[in-house]
């Protein structure tokens, strides 16, 4: 089993970036160590369905807000494991492979600043910075983990492109954001607010409620099917 089908058996999306592609601009950001690897696998991981769906409950429900703020953290949990797993297996094959933390990440790099999975997923061609500036695939929209491995395994006949976004006309998460924290713009680093959205979390802190919202993560039509059916009634 080649490395990537190993991958694709783990995960629930995978892909490859192929860094030298990028090499001048990734070194001016990230600085020199983040080409000590030429690839970058990104690897999906689904959170849990059942426990997705009960967001717009979790804003009067502690529990189920205690339930989502666990499953975050278990997903994150998991998708370490598969990728030790992966990383198992290149070692095995006599390559090297490291994994980046769940904040982009790793002892071995100097980096100027982490290396996030946002970007590895972006480069790799499988999901998009959304108008709620989370990474979003097309099959499961924002509802995965995500981890990053590079290595120097020959991994060039797997690697994508950049994912172009497919927001487009969508204003589904911009509507929904009880923190007002989004608005219709293109570039999610300026449709994105993270002060607004820091407020509103602090704001449900400061009521004693669980600082927990995945709004802009339940509602995105790319995984949500009733959102789906009510973009494609106004397109
Ligand atoms: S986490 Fe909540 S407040 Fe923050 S952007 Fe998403 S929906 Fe808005
Ligand atoms: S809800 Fe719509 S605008 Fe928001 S991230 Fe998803 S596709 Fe993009």
């Amino acid at each position: 089993m080649s490395i990537m089908e190993y991958a694709e058996s783990l995960s629930d999306i995978c892909g490859v970036a192929d860094l030298s592609l990028d090499e001048d601009k990734l070194i001016e950001e990230y600085g020199e160590d983040i080409c000590k690897y030429p690839y970058a696998i990104a690897i999906g991981h689904k959170m849990l369905e059942d426990i997705i769906e009960t967001i717009p409950w979790t804003y009067n429900d502690d529990e189920l807000a205690m339930q989502y703020i666990d499953e975050y953290f278990n997903s994150h949990k998991r998708v370490a494991d598969i990728s030790q797993k992966i990383i198992k297996y290149i070692e095995n094959l006599g390559y090297n492979a490291i994994l980046l933390d769940v904040s982009g990440s790793n002892k071995e790099l100097d980096l100027k600043k982490p290396f996030s999975n946002k970007a590895s997923a972006n480069l790799a061609g499988i999901g998009w910075l959304g108008k709620n500036n989370l990474l979003t695939t097309e099959e499961f929209g924002p509802r995965l983990s995500w981890s990053t491995i590079l290595t120097d395994a020959p991994l060039k006949e797997y690697s994508g492109r950049p994912m172009e976004s497919l927001c487009n006309n969508c204003d589904i998460c911009v509507k929904a954001c009880p923190g007002k924290a989004i608005v219709d713009l293109p570039d999610p680093k300026k449709s994105y607010d993270p002060v607004k959205c820091g407020d509103f979390l602090k704001s449900r802190k400061d009521e004693g409620r669980p600082v927990a919202c995945g709004m802009c993560l339940y509602i995105c039509p790319f995984g949500n099917k009733k959102s789906k059916e009510i973009l494609s009634s106004k397109e």
